[in-house]
């Protein structure tokens, strides 16, 4: 399958990780938007929220509790830090592997 996440995933395109277990890749972001920018993926290939179901409720859950736990380790958890999951054209998403950003480490500015 032709996706840059499968591929890091299977470790072919090469990333900085800073969290995997058998289910969850977390890693920095290629192009940072803020001092902190990783990006936090299941290793099932799952192209958007909207393909997200019931079966995944426990993966889904998963993928908060490590950017929980990134955040705790980074030290940004007080401070603070946004995740955005970005869905289809209008929501700018560009690759089609679900992932969460965790944004951080800067005071980001307002989403509007
Ligand atoms: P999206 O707009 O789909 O929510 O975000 C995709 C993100 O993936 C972008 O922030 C982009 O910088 C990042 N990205 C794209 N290709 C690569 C890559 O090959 N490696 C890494 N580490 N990040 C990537
Ligand atoms: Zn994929």
């Amino acid at each position: 399958m032709d996706c840059i996440f499968c591929k890091i995933v299977e470790g072919s395109i090469p990333s900085k990780k800073v969290f995997e277990n058998e289910r969850i890749v977390a890693f920095h972001d290629i192009q940072p938007a803020a001092p902190v920018h990783m990006l936090i993926i299941p290793k099932k290939h799952i192209p958007t929220m909207n393909d997200v179901t019931a079966e995944d409720d426990a993966l889904i859950a998963e993928l908060f509790a490590v950017a929980r736990q990134i955040a705790s380790e980074l030290g940004i958890a007080e401070s603070g830090y946004r995740l955005v999951n970005n869905v289809n054209g209008d929501g700018g998403q560009v690759v089609y592997h679900l992932h969460i950003h965790l944004l951080g480490g800067a005071k980001l500015n307002g989403l509007n």
